[in-house]
């Protein structure tokens, strides 16, 4: 991938990396359609990240799918798949921690797990050497971590955003909904209506309002709260944890 990525940069060509788990659905698609538009050659990667999964975590039931990804990719013409067996040394020793950003919602609940993702995306970076890489809006905090360390580590690489792309019902796509049972998926989309009904009380209000909503509706919810003017949530239905955030001004 390394030699490929200094090939294309010896071309002049603009590289854009959209990293990802795999499984992939038609947010990753967006994502990837988003990437052409702003890159002469596109890369995915697919690479489900031991690092940012906790013991107890869906590490090893993660779904993977890589034949399935590697046809969207094709139908998507994207340039490369990068999908390592493995990147890390059985000695690996360095670690990138973001400390501000990463700390709170999801870096509360999940010890570790921001550490494992800017780890990995450093060395996504190092290796497929983009001009640019897109990330999802869905996972709104990761986004404001890995474009910290993209700035605090003066990564040449310029960070996009995309927007969160949902079923027709409401729900966020994400790998981990098919975890979800038939009963559980009925009631899922469900969090984002009550988090979208909340936050047009303002993020003063918001919060608490769409807290007690979820819990009325069955989720155990992890946080609630308003950031930099979204309304961002983590919600536990059964067994499967799930996040989205919508505006809240
Ligand atoms: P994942 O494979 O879940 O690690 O996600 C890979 C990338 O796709 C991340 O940047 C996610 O934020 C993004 N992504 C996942 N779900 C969605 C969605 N529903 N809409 C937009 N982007 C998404």
């Amino acid at each position: 991938m390394a030699k490929q990525a200094a090939v294309w940069r010896r071309q002049g060509r603009r590289i854009a990396l959209v990293p990802t788990m795999g499984a992939l659905h038609e947010g990753h698609a967006a994502l990837i359609r988003g990437a052409s538009n702003l890159g002469d050659v596109v890369v995915v990667s697919i690479y489900v990240n031991p690092a940012q999964f906790g013991p107890g975590e869906d590490f090893s039931r993660y779904p993977r799918a890589l034949a399935a990804d590697a046809a969207m990719c094709r139908r998507l013409r994207v340039d490369a798949v990068f999908a390592p067996g493995r990147m890390y040394d059985r000695d690996h020793s360095t670690w990138v921690e973001e400390a501000s950003m990463s700390k709170g919602r999801c870096g509360r609940s999940r010890p570790g797990h921001f550490r494992g993702v800017t780890t990995v995306v450093a060395k996504l970076f190092h290796i497929v050497q983009p001009d640019v890489a897109v990330f999802g809006q869905k996972d709104a905090q990761q986004c404001d971590v890995i474009q910290r360390m993209a700035r605090d580590l003066d990564m040449p690489v310029r960070v996009v955003v995309a927007p969160t792309v949902r079923e027709a019902d409401g729900l966020a796509l994400s790998s981990r909904n098919r975890y979800l049972t038939a009963a559980e998926r009925k009631r899922a989309p469900r969090f984002a209506a009550v988090l979208k009904a909340a936050a047009k009380t303002g993020p003063d209000g918001a919060p608490a309002l769409a807290a007690n909503g979820l819990r009325r509706e069955g989720f155990r919810v992890d946080y609630v709260e308003a950031v930099d003017g979204r309304l961002c949530a983590a919600v536990f239905l059964g067994k499967t944890r799930l996040i989205d955030n919508v505006p809240c001004r």
